[in-house]
């Protein structure tokens, strides 16, 4: 056993180091893009930033916005993000391999055993001890790319502390929640040992549903301060506008997400007396009033139009798909490696990393499809924004605007779009944006019944 333990303890050193390593020269490379940053960082940092934006703004003849070619530090970004991609993946592959094939998995059950006694506890605590594992080899890597590297680029204000607090109370929820539902797989394993896929993907829609209407509620405030919107006359005509789009008694929220970064973000979600609308304050002080509410348009398609239940529904159909190949494939790595897995059984917890390596691999080759329909909800919510605030010229110029800010490549190549786009290229929706406008010659609306009329907007006459 000594051996053994020494040879994990390397391995795992080994990963580590590796990871430290990657982790530095992506540091240097970074540093170097960060000295490009500072003059644009600065310039766009000041309080000119809509008027310095806007300025960047072309109209070609027809009248049309021109989608800007990325800049320079844009696709330093871009290409370095895809290497990152691919180096994330690998080791979302290698850091379970190593903890599978060094017997690490099954010294962490039986210690899971010796201090849990009870199957649930010997459960969570394993799944505790794993999380951990996985939390400090990967701790190098996540620190470059959530906080290094942002800064580098100039897309985050963010201090240490925030950074570092925010990461652990992530991964505590992480455990928590994991512990809570990681029983559930292995209970089906135990109990319907050939139908055990197919109820856990059933039983995830309940679970996702829960988490994805609790999240917004209970657990993102815990991140940031969730205040009442200051901008009063822009909170009225967003109020207007979700009355329009039949969602009523909303609350509308005000996030500082400006401590964490610089990129914009806002969203609809919740139900019934939960029902609410977040902008974070980063969009309010980068896109003007205009721009905004063809943002919110967006927003409130995915409501509307129930975006989120179609895609936990898709989703747990992928689980199931995914557990399904489980469930056929792992027999046989089981049976060929089980004296240095630890393990004879995928009903054994010690099976985890296993289940995650090959349910992980299905999952890659989904992800094109995901993204497929992923981007086609996106651009149909881009046309009902359009249809609702019928202004293309203020949704091309957000998009512009938000490609300068968020440092986007308006028109990534095939491996971008096929792996990692689960929105349009900006360059498309901008392309969108100038193009399509049905209500100029009087053509009929696609979303048109979900919405009242413009007309109807400042009268109120309904209610
Ligand atoms: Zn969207």
């Amino acid at each position: 056993m000594p051996l053994k333990s020494r040879f994990i303890i390397t391995m795992l050193l080994t990963i580590w180091l590796l990871g430290t390593i990657s982790f530095a020269q992506a540091q240097s490379e970074g540093a170097s893009a960060g000295r490009a940053q500072i003059d644009s960082a600065s310039a766009s940092n000041t309080p000119g930033i809509q008027a310095a934006t806007q300025d960047s703004i072309i109209v070609d003849a027809q009248g049309r916005v021109v989608v800007p070619p990325a800049s320079d530090l844009a696709m330093k970004r871009y290409r370095s993000g895809n290497v990152l991609w691919v180096v994330d993946l690998l080791l979302g592959f290698l850091i379970p391999l190593v903890i599978l094939f060094t017997g690490f998995s099954a010294w962490m059950r039986d210690t899971a055993r010796k201090i849990g006694k009870k199957w649930f506890f010997l459960v969570a605590i394993y799944f505790i001890l794993y999380t951990l594992v996985e939390y400090i080899i990967g701790f190098p890597l996540s620190y470059y790319e959530g906080f290094v590297r942002e800064h580098a680029y100039g897309l985050s204000n963010q201090a240490f502390g925030k950074w570092f607090g925010d990461s652990i109370k992530e991964l505590i929820i992480g455990l928590v929640v994991g512990a809570l539902v990681i029983w559930l797989p292995y209970l089906l394993l135990k109990k319907a040992p050939k139908r055990w896929w197919l109820y856990t993907g059933i039983g995830a829609i309940p679970f996702i549903f829960f988490f994805l209407m609790i999240s917004p509620i209970w657990i993102a405030p815990l991140f940031n301060d969730y205040g009442p919107m200051k901008d009063k006359a822009l909170e009225t005509k967003i109020l207007n506008l979700a009355d329009r789009a039949g969602i009523e008694g909303a609350r509308v929220f005000e996030v500082n997400k400006s401590v964490d970064t610089k990129t914009v973000n806002a969203y609809v979600t919740g139900f019934a007396g939960s029902k609410r609308i977040v902008l974070w304050d980063t969009i309010l002080q980068k896109l003007n009033p205009d721009e905004v509410l063809f943002v919110m348009g967006h927003e409130m398609a995915h409501y509307v139009m129930h975006h989120i239940i179609k895609t936990i529904f898709l989703t747990s159909l992928l689980i199931m798909a995914g557990l399904w190949v489980v469930h056929r494939t792992s027999g046989y790595f089981i049976t060929r490696y089980q004296n240095r897995f630890g393990f004879d059984h995928l009903g054994d917890i010690a099976s985890l990393p296993l289940l995650s390596v090959l349910f992980s691999l299905v999952m890659l080759f989904t992800t094109p499809v995901m993204n497929v329909y992923s981007r086609y909800l996106e651009h149909e919510s881009d046309r009902f924004g359009l249809e609702i605030t019928q202004n293309n010229f203020a949704g091309a110029t957000a998009f512009v605007k938000l490609q300068s800010e968020n440092l986007g490549n308006p028109r990534p190549g095939w491996f971008y779009k096929l792996m990692r786009s689960d929105h349009p290229p900006i360059g498309e929706r901008v392309d969108f944006m100038n193009s399509y406008h049905p209500w100029k010659s009087g053509q009929p609306l696609k979303y048109g019944k979900l919405f009242k009329p413009i007309s109807v907007a400042g009268s109120n006459t309904t209610q």
